[in-house]
């Protein structure tokens, strides 16, 4: 076990209910969910946070972002979805390795 929480998730060394997986990131549901669907899109690679990326991550950058609007449409979103990414103590990032927030279904409050 290493002492990254979602390292261990993403090595199926600690249970997550997984909806989505490929060879580059998961996504599975946030133990306290917010909204109806609460997801967590995270990259198998170990990355700590946005302030951590390098031109190197730009391509998996971009592919969890194109899946997000796939994985709320499974998960029958079809009206939209709202996407969260915590940055650091200054932004309530509580888990340091980087996660997508997806976010849907009524109601969810104003931001
Ligand atoms: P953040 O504050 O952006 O770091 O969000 C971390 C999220 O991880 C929170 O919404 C937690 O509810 C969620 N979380 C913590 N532990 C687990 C776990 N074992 N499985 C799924 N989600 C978790
Ligand atoms: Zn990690």
């Amino acid at each position: 076990m290493t002492a990254c929480l979602f390292c261990n998730i993403v090595a199926g060394k600690t249970p997550a209910q997984f909806v989505y997986q490929d060879e580059l990131a998961v996504a599975f549901k946030d133990i306290h969910p917010k909204a109806r669907v609460h997801l967590l899109v995270v990259p198998r690679l170990h990355v700590a946070s946005l302030d951590d990326l390098d031109n190197t991550h730009d391509a998996l950058m971009a592919h969890m972002i194109r899946l997000l609007p796939i994985v709320a449409r499974e998960q029958g979103l079809a009206n939209g979805f709202r996407t969260i990414i915590n940055t650091g103590a200054g932004g309530g990032q509580e888990i340091a390795h980087l996660h997508l927030h997806l976010l849907g279904g009524p109601p969810l409050p104003g931001f």
